[in-house]
């Protein structure tokens, strides 16, 4: 038998086909497509790097490259994601947690330092769950709602519930708010709301980056035809669903935030001025009520 490709000869085919696909970062992702097929450590990829790799190993590599190859993102095909400094189960289902998101835990934390309090936590559009089971993590005494219209999405928020052990302090449900009568059924009010909505304008969604536009689901972004579609909803909502002093805190793309805080200033919020992430977009609108 003609022994089969090493480690470092997959590793090479692989950041060569990755180069094709016009992907940055080749040789990272190479590496960590080939731990995850091979189930080995970085250390242990060097380590072997001249031996033939098992032929079921080589077909998995294949397979996982192609993957990648199309563009798909790579959390959906390690299956997480790291966020906050812990690990999110991902499926295609959810939005992929991104470090901009990151922005509205540190708001989070700045608004409400008092880490004792039993805070009532919402997230609207929960996906991964990535806020909401990051926020019952460093508040340990809050209870939280989340809320999304994908039961697919529910699934992976529920497994990272438990696995991030605050599911009995989450209550997951599957609603919509394009529904009339979903606030009533959140059993409010809450200290605290959050949410990433989704907020890409319908008509630019095509042009993003292919592992959005082709594989994330348009469920969590299509914002409408201004973006802003969510925002709408979610200040409609608003002060019925937040207590008198409570907190709202979104998330908005690149250039929205005049416009959001805007939208919770018409319903009789105060919005903080917009809180920027490590590019310094101005990421996060923070609106007490
Ligand atoms: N942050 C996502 C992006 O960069 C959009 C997510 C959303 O619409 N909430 O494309």
């Amino acid at each position: 038998m003609v022994a089969g490709p090493t480690y470092d000869a997959l590793l090479r085919d692989t950041a060569v086909a990755l180069t094709a696909a016009g992907i940055d970062n080749v040789r990272f992702e190479a590496r960590l497509l080939l731990g995850h097929a091979a189930g080995l450590s970085i250390e242990q990829l060097v380590a072997r790097g001249r031996d033939p790799a098992p032929a079921d190993v080589t077909a998995a590599m294949r397979e996982l490259t192609g993957r990648r190859v199309r563009r798909e993102p790579m959390a959906y095909i390690l299956g997480e994601r790291e966020f906050w400094g812990l690990l999110f189960k991902v499926s295609p289902a959810v939005l992929v947690p991104r470090p901009d998101s990151e922005t509205l835990i540190e708001a989070a934390l700045d608004l409400l330092p008092e880490r004792e309090r039993p805070l009532r936590i919402l997230d609207l559009g929960v996906g991964s769950g990535c806020l909401l089971l990051t926020l019952l993590r460093e508040y340990p005494k809050a209870t939280g709602v989340g809320v999304d219209a994908s039961p697919e999405a529910l699934a992976i928020a529920g497994e990272n519930a438990g696995m991030l052990g605050v599911a009995s302090r989450a209550r997951l449900m599957v609603d919509d708010w394009r529904q009339a009568g979903w606030t009533d059924r959140l059993g409010g009010p809450f200290d605290l709301l959050v949410s990433n909505p989704p907020y890409i304008e319908t008509s630019t969604i095509a042009a993003l980056m292919p592992e959005v536009a082709n594989h994330e689901p348009r469920l969590a972004l299509d914002g409408g035809p201004d973006g802003l579609e969510a925002y709408r909803i979610i200040a409609a909502a608003a002060p019925t669903l937040i207590t008198a002093g409570g907190w709202a805190l979104v998330e908005g793309g690149e250039g929205q935030a005049i416009d959001i805080s805007g939208i919770f200033a018409s319903v009789g919020m105060s919005p903080l001025a917009p809180r920027k992430d490590l590019a310094g977009v101005e990421r996060v609108v923070a609106s007490q009520h």
